[in-house]
């Protein structure tokens, strides 16, 4: 720390992200990347628009926004694009979060929400999870705090149905809730449609995980004019060309490619339910995750064991020293033969130790 460091920052404890490695060739299924390249479209895309790249990019992201309302059924003014998602749900702590409106969140979820909490200096509560990790819903029902919740949850994957997500809603109306919805392609039901009945309710998605373009970081959010024309108060006063223009150029390319997306999506739900049925006979715990990952524990090893027995085998999963979760490691659904080549190593690593 420089002797400039701003004292409001001092206690500040930074996100880590997950570790992106370039020595070895590892299988990476640590960061809930995709396994497969962006659509051929948005390549495309990309490619054009780098040849514009002496030119500002569009600050209203005109075609993208229209893209976007087209495939959420909304109006280009219910939608936002951002720097990824992470950026839409600090604007959504700092648009709507201060010491008088306190945020709520589960003490097991996103890493980043008390972080994005801790820099704006915003008070938040962290409810605990049940034992079995699911939400009680009766935890958020009426308690007057903004509300983050990611649906389906990370790292464990569990997802609330529409009518739990409705009733916090409802229950809150003079409270923002926002819904983060970055895997909800992977088997869970979006709350966006929510967003023309409630003006409380904000829905962020990401193109980072279904839609294979997390280095190009875009992420949006949906709702209500108000909530839009607030967080775009935040934007255009920190940085009104978040969305470059080779991103903004992939993201319309990558929409006009949907068959693609799905395609995706259904062979990772596949190797999904392959990964936890082998795990499972290999005496593997797995939450019952809707996500493009699975998390899992075995009660022969520590979490932290078979994290470090699988690198050392080369491959990366995610593994949280955090208590209650310590013993379990987060694992990104990759391709189907990534997952063989995973079962395959687990099975190794538990006859050998
Ligand atoms: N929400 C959740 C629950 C996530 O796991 C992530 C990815 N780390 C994000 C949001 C942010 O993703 P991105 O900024 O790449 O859109």
């Amino acid at each position: 720390m420089s002797r400039f460091f701003s004292e409001k920052h001092k206690s500040l404890v930074p996100y880590v992200p997950g570790e992106q490695p370039k020595d070895t060739q590892y299988i990476k299924l640590n960061t809930n990347e995709s396994p497969y390249p962006p659509s051929p479209k948005a390549i495309e895309e990309a490619e054009k628009a780098a040849k514009r790249l002496m030119l500002y990019s569009d600050p209203e992201c005109t075609p993208l926004h229209e893209a976007l309302a087209k495939l959420l059924g909304a109006e280009k003014d219910e939608v936002l694009a951002t720097n990824g998602s992470d950026e839409i749900l600090n604007f959504a702590f700092m648009a709507f979060c201060d010491e008088n409106h306190p945020a709520a969140f589960p003490d097991i979820t996103y890493g980043f929400y008390p972080v994005f909490a801790e820099i704006n200096h915003i008070p938040y509560t962290e409810i605990p999870l049940r034992d079995d990790f699911t939400i009680n819903v009766d935890d958020y029902v009426g308690i007057g705090k903004n509300i983050f919740i990611a649906n389906p949850n990370a790292p464990t994957g569990i997802a609330l149905p529409l009518s739990d997500i409705e009733r916090i809603v409802a229950s809150n109306p003079d409270n923002v809730v926002v819904i983060d919805e970055a895997y909800v392609d992977f088997g869970t039901e979006s709350a966006v449609g929510l967003t023309k009945k409630y003006d409380n309710l904000l829905v962020t998605q990401t193109f980072s995980k279904s839609r294979s373009m997390a280095g190009a970081r875009l992420g949006f959010g949906v709702g209500c004019k108000e909530l839009i024309r607030d967080l775009n108060t935040i934007k255009y006063s920190t940085n009104p060309y978040n969305v470059n223009s080779m991103t903004m150029a992939s993201g319309v390319g990558c929409l006009n490619d949907e068959d693609y997306t799905k395609a995706n999506c259904q062979s990772i739900i596949k190797a999904r339910e392959y990964a936890v049925t082998e795990l499972k006979k290999l005496g593997f715990e797995m939450t019952d995750s809707k996500a493009n990952f699975i998390f899992a524990r075995h009660g022969r090893l520590s979490g932290e064991d078979i994290y470090t027995l699988l690198r050392k085998k080369g491959i990366l999963v995610r593994h949280f020293t955090k208590d209650k979760i310590s013993e379990y490691n987060r694992i990104t659904i990759g391709t189907m033969e990534q997952m063989e080549t995973l079962v395959k190593t687990l099975a190794e690593i538990l006859e050998e130790n």
